[in-house]
């Protein structure tokens, strides 16, 4: 009966006292996260225990949510300058493509000029010839020397032309 009645003691006992404590103090609660039996003194202890555990908890969920916070601004603040500096590079760039632009189109009339020059003398040139041809048309008549000779002329007017390419 005795040994009986110590083990009911012992089961009844506080948990922590026998475990931490080295000694047997009757349970009065049964915690109900972690199922242990305590006594009044331990349960206290242990509620506290659970507080500042649910506070640790507490403030780390704040600092998460603080660096997340921060992340974000980060975030927002990178992009604005990415964007601002992508811009800033554009217009740079499309400055001095349209500088550069006006320049090439300027040189391209010139050439445009120059190689209309060229080819209108030319054409002034063969214009000299045109009386000639129509008095052979005209007349039927025509020595061949002359002919050769404006043959030979326009061969080279010819050749002129093509070297322009
Ligand atoms: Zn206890
Ligand atoms: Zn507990």
């Amino acid at each position: 009966m005795s040994t009986a009645s110590t083990s009911n003691d012992l089961s009844d006992s506080c948990i922590i006292c026998s475990s931490k404590h080295e000694r047997i103090r009757p349970s009065l609660c049964q915690c109900k996260h972690c199922s242990r039996s305590l006594c009044f003194d331990c349960m206290k202890d242990h509620h506290d225990e659970l507080q500042l555990s649910i506070a640790q908890v507490s403030n780390r969920y704040n600092e998460l949510k603080q660096l997340i916070d921060t992340k974000i601004i980060l975030i927002t603040k990178e992009t604005v300058a990415s964007t601002h500096e992508l811009s800033e590079w554009y217009t740079t760039l499309i400055d001095s493509l349209t500088v550069e632009k006006e320049s090439i189109d300027l040189n391209i009339e010139k050439e445009e000029q120059k190689a209309k020059k060229f080819v209108y003398e030319i054409e002034s040139e063969m214009q000299t010839f045109q009386d000639d041809i129509q008095t052979f048309t005209k007349n039927n008549t025509f020595r061949s020397e002359n002919l050769t000779k404006i043959f030979e002329k326009l061969d080279e007017l010819i050749q002129r032309l093509d070297s322009l390419s």
